[in-house]
């Protein structure tokens, strides 16, 4: 297939692309480099600097690379600052798409694989969390995605001939196990690489944030799934879209991990002993968030390979060890 990869320089978008060249398809990145990272881009794909609510561009990207699929991953994707900045969420991650929509419209491509997230379901009152689940997102991030769940449920109705899949994903981790690609988020706030800076003597400490939860161990619980595994289900996916199809899985390993569970990996693989300090909740963070992911299991056939802590930890250590700034931009 011939596939655009919307934010393919960043952390996700970019591993995406290296295994749909390995998969043997035929890529354009379109990345307006925010905070994605020119050289994270794979050298065998093409590459446009554009921004994705610039419709005309998009639109001339995808007929001169006559282009099929796309993949969007182009979002900003920090809680907090969605809060503090909704109008940015709501123009960059609905907007943005609603102006691919349109560029996809014009040019014919009808085949999407679209970033969602877990935000969407808010603070679910059961786990594991299933699909078929209330959604009812606590902050702007989580509306910005759930606005295009929506809006592709409509634009399928209005085509039958357009069809799209919508990962939702849980708590993305790990690195390219050829070390060839990382994560390099400025500011880093993600628990695992925040943790990996630590062992680098990078940052002087790690805070818990928050250890009174009514967890086994009071910090939260997560579903870490590794970037490789997350985007093998992407290409799954493509590779199995249909008109008309309009598909939400849940993207997770379907177990969670502790606070407290993820420092002491990252200690056990690194070696390294690094100051731990026990901190404030941070607003906004429920206490336990993991899949249930039987139905991609069930309609894909993916389930993730790695699922131990201490792999996807060795993952991201391999690249945080042998890129210490990241890429270096
Ligand atoms: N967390 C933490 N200290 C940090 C960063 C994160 O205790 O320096 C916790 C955070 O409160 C959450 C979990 O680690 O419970 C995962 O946070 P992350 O920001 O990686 O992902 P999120 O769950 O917010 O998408």
């Amino acid at each position: 297939m011939n596939v655009m990869v919307a934010g393919g320089a960043g952390y996700i978008g970019s591993h995406a692309v290296k295994q749909l060249l390995d998969a043997g398809h035929k890529v354009v990145v379109i990345d307006n480099l925010f905070r994605g990272h020119r050289a994270a881009v794979d050298k065998r794909a093409d590459f446009v600097q554009a921004d994705m609510n610039d419709t005309d561009v998009v639109e001339k990207a995808l007929r001169e690379f006559q282009v099929d699929s796309v993949m969007h991953f182009a979002a900003l994707a920090y809680v907090g600052e969605s809060v503090e900045q909704p109008l940015d969420y709501y123009h960059r991650n609905t907007a943005g798409v609603i102006s691919m929509l349109r560029a996809m419209q014009a040019t014919g491509a009808k085949r999407l694989v679209f970033s969602s997230t877990c935000a969407t379901y808010g603070e679910p009152e059961t786990m594991p969390i299933v699909e078929t689940m209330p959604q009812s997102p606590i902050n702007p991030y989580g509306w910005s995605k759930l606005f295009v769940e929506r809006i592709l449920l409509d634009t399928v109705a209005a085509d039958p001939e357009f069809g799209f899949v919508a990962p939702r994903y849980f708590n993305v981790a790990g690195c390219a196990s050829d070390g060839s690609i990382g994560e390099d988020h400025k500011p880093e706030t993600h628990l695992i690489p925040v943790i990996l800076q630590a062992a680098l003597g990078q940052r002087e400490k790690v805070s818990i944030f928050g250890t009174d939860y009514p967890t086994p161990d009071g910090t939260c619980i997560r579903d870490y799934v590794h970037v490789e595994d997350l985007c093998n289900a992407h290409i799954l996916a493509l590779e199995t879209l249909k008109p008309g199809d309009a598909k939400f899985y849940n993207l997770g390993i379907g177990k969670g991990y502790s606070v407290r569970e993820v420092i002491e990996s990252v200690k056990r693989v690194t070696g390294v002993d690094f100051k731990v300090v026990e901190g404030e909740r941070r607003p906004g963070d429920p206490p336990t968030l993991y899949a249930n992911a039987d139905k991609v299991k069930a309609e894909l056939g993916w389930e993730a390979k790695i699922t131990e802590m201490d792999d996807i930890v060795a993952s991201a250590w391999q690249w945080f060890k042998n890129n210490p700034n990241g890429y270096g931009e």
